[in-house]
């Protein structure tokens, strides 16, 4: 069987079959970042993710600098899901030789400067040279026990919400796609242009989610909203029920929905890489939890409901089915 027919999240259930139960992994294959008990006084909490040129990154639509951050804030992300603070980054490089050296120290700045935003320390990497550049970001953070959110947890009458707004990395890609990066020139992007090559991964929110005890389930949004909606439903056992409706949509990005004709509502949906955190929670919850101050400064939506059942259904306001244009972020 080919790859591109097993799919990306079949072949990783494979590679779950491999590993071996141990007590040490807590969480293992599976969520955001595996959780484990190595005796200490708290959990530790390790991820890695890989972006490469050419597949994440286009060197002409962002600076190195910018590359190298979002590179940062992605691997930086899954630990922010996890209720996790990050503690120390290693990052293998692959570079081409022929680079100027700035422009690869560059990159290695921006994501040394998405490191210190949250209070990591880059500690270690790996150097290798190839003809196209890549980078391999593995962040350890710390969780005290029992506050660990996992994909797991959402349970039939809970609410469903989002912090933040989503839609700006489609919306950016679509426009560099469509346009190139002469449409930064128009200023009503900006807020698109922002939030695209400066991601703010959510940690603080997600470490107050976690310390409030108020949330049973979350996840970072980094495949689109419906397809990682998709992954909560099927860790918890759950239906998912998406209010299209209620999806909070990024600044600028009906502005780029009307300059290409396309629709911001499913870049929201499907877009991917907007790094806002999706959590599962008692509607009765909502109030104290959104007025947590990182997650007031950042705001909560709720944008849907837990049902029985298994699979997401995105309703439009009519509660109609609605058909998504494509389903979400897959590798093959
Ligand atoms: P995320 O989008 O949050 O980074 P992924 O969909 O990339 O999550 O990964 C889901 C789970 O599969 C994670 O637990 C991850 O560690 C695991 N995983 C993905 N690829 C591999 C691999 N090649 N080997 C082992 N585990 C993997
Ligand atoms: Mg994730």
């Amino acid at each position: 069987m080919l790859l591109s027919e097993l799919g990306e999240f079949g072949f990783i259930d494979t590679i779950r079959g491999l590993a071996e139960d141990d007590p040490r992994v807590v969480v293992g294959i599976g969520d955001d970042a595996a959780v484990l008990d190595l005796g200490g006084p708290e959990l530790i909490v390790v991820t890695t993710d890989a972006q490469f040129e050419g597949r994440h990154f286009d060197l002409t639509w962002l600076t190195c600098h910018e590359i190298g951050q979002r590179a940062g804030a992605a691997a930086i992300s899954d630990i922010a899901a996890m209720g996790a603070k990050p503690a120390a980054v290693f990052c293998s490089a692959a570079l081409p030789p022929d680079w100027v050296a700035e422009r690869a120290q560059d990159l290695l700045a921006g994501l040394n400067a998405a490191i210190m935003a949250v209070g990591g320390v880059l500690a270690g990497g790996d150097t290798v040279g190839n003809h196209q550049a890549a980078l391999d970001v593995v962040v350890v953070g710390t969780v005290p026990h029992g506050e660990a959110l996992l994909r797991s947890g959402a349970q039939p009458g809970q609410a469903l919400a989002v912090t933040g707004k989503l839609g700006a990395t489609g919306a950016a890609v679509a426009l560099l796609q469509v346009l190139g990066p002469d449409c930064w020139a128009d200023e009503r992007l900006a807020p698109v242009r922002k939030r695209f090559a400066t991601p703010a991964p959510r940690v603080a929110a997600g470490r107050a989610l976690a310390q409030s005890g108020r949330v049973s389930a979350a996840m970072d949004i980094s495949d689109g909203l419906a397809q990682d909606a998709g992954h909560v439903a099927r860790r918890s056992g759950v239906h998912i029920v998406m209010e299209a409706a209620r999806v909070p949509i990024a600044d600028g990005c009906a502005e780029a929905a009307e300059e290409l004709g396309q629709s911001a509502l499913e870049w929201a949906l499907t877009g991917g890489e907007d790094f806002e955190l999706l959590i599962a929670l008692d509607a009765d919850q909502v109030e104290a939890v959104s007025e947590l101050p990182p997650v007031a400064e950042i705001g909560l939506t709720v944008v849907g409901r837990i049902e029985q059942g298994s699979g997401v259904t995105v309703v439009d306001p009519d509660g109609d089915e609605m058909k998504l244009a494509r389903g979400g972020w897959s590798h093959f």
